[in-house]
């Protein structure tokens, strides 16, 4: 049979483009899982993916009760899941207030980790019912939020400090908006939400790769200068930013290439070793990446995992 894979904002970007990869093989069903049913519906014709190979499902990972709306509704399609791909995201880099999801958090972190979290803690017992050969769950993680890279030096850097804004519910009212408590920053905002995304694939990993079999893995599919994600940026960067990546630090990669990447880390047989972060190098052959020493602190990810599970209502 197929395999059934589900990837969230695939309604665009890196999204959009590893969905069209994997429905071009023909071994792939992909689950859209979009907030934005009919724009998503359009991007897969746009693309050109084939109707038999992707089912839309309404998702918004801002909200919890679509979180588990979304669950009940794929366990009622019957479909069985195979791999999960956490990919959806939002960056706010210009926003001087923060703003909240349903359930009162900061959107960024609210979306791109918390709502992530959810959803692949309920979908990890439906991976039981699967008996596909490779299991996989992945979390698309950023360069940004490594500051051992050039990249993850560009302030503001990423920073969890001692994760008091997260455990007081990043609502902005009696505690900070921010993951370590200080000021609002959605630049810094993103990039924390991105090693929440690493530190949680790494803890999935010491967790429920034994006892699962499941695959865990992150990635930097490279800078996709040209995606939606940078939508809210100022318009002088939205010009120069694509240029300055492709000519300047040669970083630069379509959403073409991207979506390849991430659908080798979906489906390629030499790309199953678990608690990896992969990248690319120049010649675009993957490579196990290094993480930096706070997107790896095994005693920061176990932290991040049981206040997560609070604040989702799982514990
Ligand atoms: P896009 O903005 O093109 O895609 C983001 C997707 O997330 C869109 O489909 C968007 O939906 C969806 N999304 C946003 N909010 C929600 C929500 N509340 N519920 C459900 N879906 C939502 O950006 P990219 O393709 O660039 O980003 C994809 C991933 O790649 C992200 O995880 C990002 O961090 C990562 N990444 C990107 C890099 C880059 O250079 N672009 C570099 C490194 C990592 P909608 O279409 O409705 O807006």
């Amino acid at each position: 049979r197929k395999g059934s894979v589900i990837i969230t904002g695939a309604s665009s970007g890196l999204g959009l483009a590893t969905a069209k990869a994997l429905a071009e093989t023909g071994k792939w069903h992909v689950i859209m899982a979009c907030r934005d049913f009919l724009k998503a519906e359009r991007a897969a014709k746009a693309a050109g993916i084939a109707k038999e190979n992707y089912t839309v499902m309404h998702l918004d990972l801002a909200s919890l009760d679509s979180v588990r709306q979304f669950v009940d509704n794929f366990r009622q399609s019957g479909r069985p899941i195979d791999v999960l791909v956490c990919n959806a995201a939002v960056y706010l880099p210009t926003a001087s207030e923060p703003t909240y999801t349903a359930d009162g958090f900061e959107l960024s972190v609210g979306t791109n980790h918390l709502g992530h979290f959810l959803l692949s803690r309920l979908l990890l017992e439906d991976f039981n019912k699967s008996d596909y050969p490779s299991k996989r769950l992945i979390i698309v993680g950023s360069i940004t939020g490594n500051t051992n890279t050039l990249a993850g030096n560009v302030p503001p850097k990423a920073n969890l400090g001692d994760l008091r804004g997260l455990a007081g519910g990043l609502n902005g009212l009696n505690t900070s908006a921010m993951i370590d408590g200080g000021s609002f920053d959605g630049a810094k905002a993103y990039k924390d939400s991105k090693v929440c995304n690493m530190l949680t694939m790494q803890e999935f990993h010491r967790r429920y790769h034994e006892e699962t079999g499941i695959t865990f893995a992150s990635l930097y599919p490279g800078c996709i200068a040209t995606t939606g994600l940078f939508r809210e940026h100022i318009p002088l960067f939205r010009l120069l930013f694509p240029p300055f990546q492709k000519y300047i630090t040669k970083g630069f990669v379509s959403e073409d290439e991207s979506g390849k990447r991430l659908a080798q880390v979906v489906s390629d047989p030499s790309l199953t070793k678990s608690g990896v972060y992969w990248s690319w190098n120049k010649a675009s052959a993957s490579f196990e990446n290094q993480l930096s020493q706070e997107a790896s602190d095994a005693d920061k990810a176990r932290k991040v995992w049981d206040i997560s599970e609070k604040l989702v209502g799982l514990a």
